[in-house]
């Protein structure tokens, strides 16, 4: 079956690469160009995996990571930050705020389809991604 992705992220540029990527592969790329549409896109959509940049206008990653865990029927959907932070410590607030993992930005078109899949398969613990 088609897993569907939501990918919240403001860059259109990087919006453009990361839908081709996985529409290539088979996805269902579902796009919002900020938090709060995002948001409201994820109640209405039932993603199979959100991908959430962390840099967005007004409403942060973190924001819309902590804003999303608290809707009850996305519990089990596995959300990375898609961030070039480079620093430890921004990662682990993308996973206090409530992200299973992380991808570096800018992402690398060669690795980055079997990077989110293993994360469908739950095969990449949120400690281990890097
Ligand atoms: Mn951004």
């Amino acid at each position: 079956m088609t897993k569907t992705v939501l990918l919240i992220e403001d860059n259109e540029q990087n919006r453009y690469l990361t839908t081709f990527l996985l529409e290539r592969h088979g996805y269902t790329v579902i796009s919002a160009p900020d938090g709060m549409s995002g948001i409201e896109l994820a109640n209405h959509c039932a993603p199979d995996i959100i991908l959430l940049d962390i840099q967005l206008p007004r409403l942060d990653g973190y924001a819309v990571a902590r804003a999303l865990r608290q809707l009850g029927k996305l519990e089990q959907v596995p959300i990375i930050a898609v961030t070039s932070y480079a620093m430890v410590g921004d990662r682990e607030k993308t996973l206090t705020a409530g992200c299973n993992g992380y991808i570096e930005k800018p992402i690398n078109p060669d690795t980055f389809v079997s990077e989110i899949e293993q994360f469908l398969r739950g095969q990449r613990p949120a400690h281990e991604a890097s």
